[in-house]
């Protein structure tokens, strides 16, 4: 975005990339935007905020996929190895110590 903040005090600000370049009249600002709109590092940036609500999605998707893989886990695991009868629990030569 390009304004004006005083006399011969032309700013433009990229919000993407964080950059302020300052020039003394509008023309050369306009040409600093193009010349930093066509700058690598501006275009990286663009991608990037392009591809980050695929990437998120992605992660939920990831996320989702891991909280139904221990759902899964959860009903398909195998019992704890006690026995039924409680007094086979009580009997502490086998469950738990001497
Ligand atoms: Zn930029």
């Amino acid at each position: 975005m390009i304004r004006k903040e005083g006399k011969a005090r032309w700013v433009y600000t990229c919000d993407l990339c964080n950059v302020r370049l300052t020039r003394p009249d509008q023309f050369r600002a306009i040409e600093a935007m193009q010349r930093h709109q066509r700058s690598q590092e501006h275009g990286f940036k663009v991608i990037g905020a392009a591809l980050e609500p695929f990437v998120e999605a992605m992660s939920n998707i990831a996320t989702a996929a891991a909280s139904m893989a221990e759902t899964v886990h959860a009903v398909f695991a195998p019992p704890p190895n006690l026995p039924h009868d409680p007094t086979l629990l009580r009997d502490r030569r086998k469950w738990g110590g001497r």
